[in-house]
């Protein structure tokens, strides 16, 4: 029986969903539905549509099978509020983007960060005492930040975004991690280029090359890469976004957006059932869903 069989819905199965606005586009079903179908488990996972977030947590607390959330934009800092208990780097980054029921408590937390460490160590790329540049200073580049800076592994991170205000709130945030991680802010615009040149680990943390982005937005802008710099992509839509494929040209080491997508689905798996998460079964079905969008 192939791992992305329907499951078998019973009285008994267990419930976890995606909630966010819009959802339908979301890849988490097939993953995790899959991954109950290779693990065995009698849970089943679905996506809701939300636009009453409170709403929706008073109704997940009646709900006795309802054993978890995954959270997606615009849900992911609302949610804060409604939660029992937050997990203490989740509140740090001011985002949550999984839920546990646990004891009739909501538990909230972020999978992103950890998620992403796991990917750039599955790439075997080096955090030991690298100097690495974050463009973007949104949700998904603070989770990987502090994930980043409390392993105290960096030498360096670099922060380049937009807005100046951002970049100090991050950059200020940062520095109360680690001592030992040296913490710079600058801009988008003006310090790309040269940070990119010094840094061992480009990330890029903006939609910058994401598939339907408007076309002055469709890819990142061109930055000199060597072969002995490493590339993370967090767009994974295209998979060889420009960006990856200038990367992968010249011999530079990639950790792959789809990866991150992939390790935070399968703490998520771990938390929710407390059983460990079939990774292949996972991957297979992630590429699968989203070839069959291509
Ligand atoms: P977000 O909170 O909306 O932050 C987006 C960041 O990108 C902000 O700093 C924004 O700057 C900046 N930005 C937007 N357009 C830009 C442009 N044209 N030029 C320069 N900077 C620009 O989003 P997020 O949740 O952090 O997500 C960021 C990216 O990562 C998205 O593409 C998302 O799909 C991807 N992501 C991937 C994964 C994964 O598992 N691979 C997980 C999460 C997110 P302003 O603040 O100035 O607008």
């Amino acid at each position: 029986m192939s791992a992305e069989s329907p499951l078998s819905i019973r009285a008994s199965t267990q419930l976890c969903a995606v909630i966010g606005n819009p959802v339908l586009h979301s890849l988490s079903p097939a993953m995790h539905n899959a991954a109950f179908h290779a693990a065995g488990l009698d849970y089943a996972y679905l996506a809701f549509t939300v636009s009453d977030l409170a709403g929706c947590l008073t109704g997940m607390r009646a709900l006795e099978g309802f054993q978890g959330l995954s959270v997606t934009i615009p849900h992911k800092i609302a949610i804060l509020s409604y939660l029992d208990e937050i997990e203490e780097s989740a509140l740090k980054i001011g985002s949550v983007n999984t839920v546990v029921k646990k004891d009739e408590k909501l538990l909230g937390t972020s999978t992103d960060g950890a998620g992403a460490f796991r990917a750039i160590e599955n790439a075997g790329v080096s955090l030991k005492d690298a100097s690495v540049l974050f463009a973007g200073t949104g949700g998904a580049a603070r989770a990987v930040a502090f994930a980043l800076c409390t392993s105290g592994l960096p030498r360096k991170i670099m922060i380049v975004g937009r807005s100046a205000e951002k970049v100090e709130a991050l950059t200020r945030d940062l520095e109360t991690v680690s001592s030992s991680v040296e913490v710079l802010g600058g801009s988008f615009s003006e310090n790309l280029l040269a940070w990119a040149e010094e840094s061992d680990l480009l990330i890029n943390a903006t939609p910058l090359g994401m598939h339907g982005a408007a076309e002055q937005e469709n890819s990142f802008p061109g930055v000199g890469l060597r072969a002995d710099q490493a590339v993370f992509d967090m767009v994974y839509r295209p998979e060889n976004t420009v960006l990856v494929q200038e990367a992968k040209k010249q011999g530079c080491k990639i950790v792959p957006g789809l990866d991150m997508l992939l390790y935070q689905a399968v703490i998520q798996f771990e938390l929710w059932t407390g059983a460990c998460a079939p990774e292949e079964a996972m991957r297979q079905a992630l590429n699968n869903a989203l070839r069959s969008r291509e």
